[in-house]
């Protein structure tokens, strides 16, 4: 089968502070992989004469990756005014009960990927609700490399959503969705859900078969205080997961927004990611999380939009508020940084980074174009202009999205809910 040569602008990001730019861009695609990248006439050198050449107006960068979503919120996101306590047990939980009902699991799941994709998303870590079958549901209709998993909750939550043992909750899942390691992720929802028990037995699942855990720590000051009362006998929040050997390079931990300098120390030395997800922080008024003291312990992490408290699934709109909330408090944070932290970053938290995450040769093709804002080659100031708007503006942004080489144009304007 021959190439296509796609040719444009392109921006291909490789680490926090370095990106590599082409003003005259050449892409060349065969199969869905990325066969090669750099100067239009370079790329065409070592083509073949009948490679089809495809010009496009406008940008290409990576795909987006969103490390911290929940699928089942996505109809009500943004919907509901609180913080994170009242937020879960009056508005969230009533939701997630809904996805018990296959159909309307379904329509929503459909609805997610159409509007994800739009946005530009192509892969990322997804938390289901609380129903084994919500989880095959969202992988049949996938579109996009996503993990996903049921979020595991014993306790603290209305009884449709709970389950008696983690041996019913891990049968349930297997027989239900039958997902592997590359597609499901150990979901235990946070510690106030959990009994130590519990936490261990899925820390000891995870660990033998392999799998990604993804969770939540320390989103806010009334949420600390609630898990530090039920766990009197752990040194602090982190600790508790640290017990149940929850935490390791494959522990994927939602916005760390107020840690201890042991607590920085133990997520350093256990190789743990953070989801950082600054628009849902924002939303809520969780807090900022703490840059400088990740920057100093060198914690991995990427971008995330935790929608249903994010407002938005649009990574644009989570780069926008990761920029101006961290510029708000006088910590340097450039352009460059957040295009990594919203593709490769994402990609090396799900452990895809060899075959996903940017435009290097041998990846899968998978990348959005943005609209070009003209002029002369300017990184910053483009992603600059790409991230000013309005969110509705930001999820219908990007062009087109392309996923291992398929292009999806968009079909439908995703708009968020009136508000209630
Ligand atoms: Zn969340």
């Amino acid at each position: 089968m021959s190439a296509v040569v796609y040719r444009a602008p392109m921006l291909n990001p490789r680490g926090a502070d370095t990106l590599d730019a082409w003003a005259d861009g050449g892409l060349r695609v065969r199969d869905g992989r990325i066969e090669a990248i750099g100067d239009f006439d370079a790329v065409m050198r070592v083509g073949e004469a009948h490679d089809h050449v495809e010009v496009l107006e406008g940008v290409i960068v990576p795909g987006f990756a969103d490390v911290h979503i929940h699928w089942v919120q996505h109809p009500v996101r943004g919907a509901f005014e609180a913080s994170l306590m009242p937020w879960l047990r009056e508005h969230i939980w009533p939701e997630e009960m809904r996805y018990a009902d296959e159909v309307f699991a379904a329509a929503a799941a459909r609805r997610f990927y159409t509007d994800t994709v739009r946005a530009g998303t192509v892969m990322g870590m997804s938390y289901s609700s609380a129903h084994a079958d919500a989880v095959r549901i969202a992988d049949d209709a996938r579109v996009g490399d996503w993990m996903t998993g049921d979020v595991v909750m014993e306790h603290g939550a209305p009884e449709a959503l709970t389950r008696a043992s983690v041996h019913e909750a891990i049968e349930l899942d297997r027989r239900a969705s039958g997902l592997g390691a590359e597609r499901y992720v150990v979901t235990p929802r946070f510690a106030l859900n959990c009994t130590p028990r519990l936490m261990a037995d899925l820390g000891a699942y995870a660990r033998v078969g392999g799998f990604h855990v993804q969770t939540h720590l320390s989103e806010s000051a009334a949420e600390i205080r609630e898990v530090l009362r039920e766990f009197p006998e752990a040194d602090d929040y982190t600790d508790i997961y640290d017990r149940a050997g929850l935490l390791g390079p494959r522990t994927v931990l939602g916005h760390c927004v107020h840690l201890s300098a042991r607590e920085w120390a133990v997520l350093r030395a256990r190789g743990c990611w953070i989801a950082h997800c600054p628009s849902s922080n924002e939303a809520l008024d969780s807090g900022r999380m703490d840059l400088e003291a990740v920057r100093r312990h060198g914690i991995p992490y990427a971008l995330a939009s935790d929608v249903g408290a994010g407002p938005s699934h649009s990574l644009l709109h989570v780069m926008q508020r990761f920029l101006e909330i961290h510029r708000a408090a006088d910590v340097a944070v450039s352009g460059t940084e957040a295009l990594y932290r919203a593709t490769l970053a994402g990609a090396e938290c799900m452990g895809r980074s060899v075959v996903a995450g940017n435009l290097d040769a041998s990846k899968r093709a998978d990348f959005v174009l943005l609209p070009s804002p003209g002029g002369p080659l300017d990184a910053e100031g483009w992603i600059g202009e790409w991230t000013r708007g309005a969110m509705h503006e930001l999820e219908n942004r990007p062009l087109a999205t392309w996923i291992a080489g398929e292009r999806h144009d968009p079909a439908t304007v995703s708009v968020n809910p009136p508000p209630p």
